[in-house]
């Protein structure tokens, strides 16, 4: 083997490895804690999890790294207890958050209920971009390191400073919800909710940026939608929720969605969630009806947003309801 070869087998073996590991810390915000992480739910287990499961298992959008042809998704089955967790919080700090949504029927007139959702969508939010910022940063340490990158070349170094930038904004914008739980000020949230009388095939935990996609590549203070979707019996939740100092600019595109048609809302979120989230997943019965034109439509447009985040074009197949 070349020595060339070598060092590029050594690298890729480092960055498959570190893309393994779990960043482990819990982000309770009424103290420093360093209790070890459990894999805390995204999306809430006991009601949500269990309405979409068949065999304890539903369908996520998967992400590969293939580092000779670039990103890939795959639908997979993914047990139930794996699906949507994350390691950002340790197993006193999730209970004792999230105990009003994990125990009681979701009430869309309790302002801390839907708070509580928002926040954990938010968490996890923050624990998946750190993470992106050490995957990025560690293994082009060990790039320029092993002599295979110039420090000098801005585009690699432009993107491993805007991913940590990215990281920090957000740290940010997630300490305002802190400071919101704290005081118990939870009208401080905006919320949109709509119930929908149609069985809810999905759930969705995920946060969405839709003003920084039409302003271009300028930095500027996170103003982000939270989204979540999800069953409640027969129906179909939708929860949109916003800090209320970020109202004016975010009412407009909630509304979008708010007062579509019942059609037409099912669609929007279908191209919103595969335009702007990771974090969803889907009841394999549902999937198991989708034509294989529909799936690849659907990883087609998933993938294609991922670099072109304006991309648009409409699609019956996109539907995900
Ligand atoms: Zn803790």
């Amino acid at each position: 083997m070349s020595k060339d070869k070598k060092v590029m087998n050594e690298l890729k073996s480092f960055i498959y490895t570190q893309l393994k590991k779990k960043y482990n810390k819990c982000l309770w915000p009424k103290s420093d804690c360093t209790e070890n992480c459990i894999k805390a739910h995204s999306i809430q287990n006991g009601q949500i999890l269990d309405q979409l499961a068949s065999n304890n298992h539903v369908v996520m959008a998967v992400p590969t790294q293939n580092l000779n042809t670039g990103p890939e998704i795959e639908f997979q089955q993914v047990g139930r207890n794996l699906a949507t967790t994350f390691t950002g919080l340790c197993q006193k700090h999730d209970s004792e958050l999230f105990r009003p949504i994990d125990i009681n029927e979701f009430d869309v007139s309790n302002q801390q209920q839907k708070f509580l959702i928002a926040y954990r969508s938010v968490l996890r939010e923050l624990h998946t971009r750190i993470k992106a910022a050490i995957d990025l940063q560690t293994p082009y340490q060990k790039i320029v390191e092993l002599g295979k990158c110039d420090p000098n070349n801005r585009d690699i170094s432009e993107l491993v400073t805007n991913t940590l930038a990215n990281a920090c904004d957000f740290y940010l914008y997630k300490q305002e919800y802190d400071k919101i739980y704290n005081t118990n000020s939870f009208t401080k949230i905006e919320h949109k909710c709509i119930r929908i009388e149609r069985n809810c095939p999905l759930a969705v935990s995920s946060l969405f940026d839709p003003i920084k996609s039409i302003i271009g590549r300028k930095r500027l203070k996170p103003k982000l939608i939270v989204l979540n979707v999800f069953p409640q019996k027969q129906d179909t939740i939708i929860l949109l929720s916003y800090l209320r100092d970020h109202q004016e600019d975010l009412r407009p595109y909630a509304n979008e969605i708010i007062n579509a048609s019942v059609e037409d809302q099912l669609y929007l979120l279908s191209k919103t969630i595969l335009r702007y989230c990771e974090n969803f997943v889907i009841s394999p019965q549902h999937f198991n009806l989708f034509s294989q034109e529909k799936i690849d439509t659907i990883k087609n447009f998933y993938l294609a947003t991922l670099t072109l985040i304006d991309l648009d074009h409409n699609d019956k197949n996109l539907m995900l309801f």
